[in-house]
């Protein structure tokens, strides 16, 4: 019998972009009442390993997840990881060369700033990520704090959105490697927010390249689309997700309870896992 209760499968921790402790998300979903959360960080499954044993505790289930930025055609696309082996070798290489090329990369972005007039030091920027996954909503912040811009939002309108000059882009794979990598950690494939991309050929393309599922519940969407990804997907065999892309409130609301999707979701999910 499938267990009753709601999950959300979309949650970011500080461990990345998020503003949450790992151990704070947990507290939360297991206040609001969650049956499972997958933490899925951008580049680092370091979240996870902190608290599965704490979750355990709780009666918590934490689903192992993870998302990979990946570029095709100049698009940012987030491919999502779930029930990956999360201590898989090649994995675990992978995300310490995302880490070093993302350092490598905020100070390049502070760099361009500086011809801007900006003046951000990269021990700022640090000092905001706490350790996590660096980027842009990092900087964004700092950018905040320093009085450059009045809102968070307007950091990626004036100086870091994909088309300003202090933009740089991440370490480059293609949707196709996403998908291998998060494949061939046992992991199955799914296609963050889709609704953001601007086209359904994205969708079409990826599915050649072995996606397994579409999110189709995210705040961005709208229930048009989601539902529109929910019939895309029972039409192509694909697993639907969803999730509150929780990023703690930095980016305005904290989301966290505002998408609850019944586990039956999850379970079917875990059975394409093998789980
Ligand atoms: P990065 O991976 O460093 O390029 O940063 C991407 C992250 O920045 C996304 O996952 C979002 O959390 C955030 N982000 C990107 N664009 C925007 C935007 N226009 N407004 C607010 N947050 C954004
Ligand atoms: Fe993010
Ligand atoms: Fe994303
Ligand atoms: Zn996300």
């Amino acid at each position: 019998m499938t267990p009753e209760g709601f999950v959300d499968l979309h949650i970011h921790t500080i461990r990345s972009d998020g503003v949450f402790t790992p151990r704070e998300v947990v507290d939360r979903a297991y206040r609001l009442g969650f049956a499972g959360i997958g933490i899925a960080d951008h580049d680092t499954v370091e979240g996870i390993r902190e608290v599965s044993g704490y979750a355990a505790d709780l009666g918590l289930e934490l689903i192992p997840a993870v998302e990979l930025s990946s570029e095709w055609r100049g698009l940012d696309l987030h491919i999502l990881g779930y029930y990956l082996t999360i201590e898989d070798p090649d994995l675990d290489t992978f995300l310490k060369r995302v880490q070093a090329r993302r350092l490598l990369r905020v100070q390049e972005m502070i760099d361009r700033l500086q011809g801007q007039g900006v003046n951000l030091s990269l021990s700022q920027v640090q000092e905001i990520a706490k350790g996590g996954t660096m980027g842009r909503p990092h900087i964004a912040q700092a950018l905040v704090e320093q009085g450059y811009v009045p809102t968070y939002e307007e950091a990626f309108v004036r100086f870091i959105g994909y088309h300003c000059p202090a933009y740089v882009p991440k370490l480059e794979i293609s949707p196709a490697e996403a998908i291998g990598l998060i494949h061939r950690a046992s992991g199955l494939a799914v296609l963050a927010h889709p609704g953001t991309y601007d086209g359904e050929w994205v969708i079409d393309a990826l599915i050649g390249e072995g996606l397994d599922g579409l999110e189709a519940w995210h705040p961005e969407h709208s229930s048009h689309q989601s539902q529109r990804f929910l019939d895309l997907a029972r039409s192509q065999g694909l697993l639907v997700t969803g999730g509150s892309d929780c990023h703690g409130g930095r980016k305005g609301r904290v989301l966290l309870g505002e998408v609850k999707l019944p586990y039956r979701l999850l379970a079917e999910l875990k059975a394409r896992a093998g789980r």
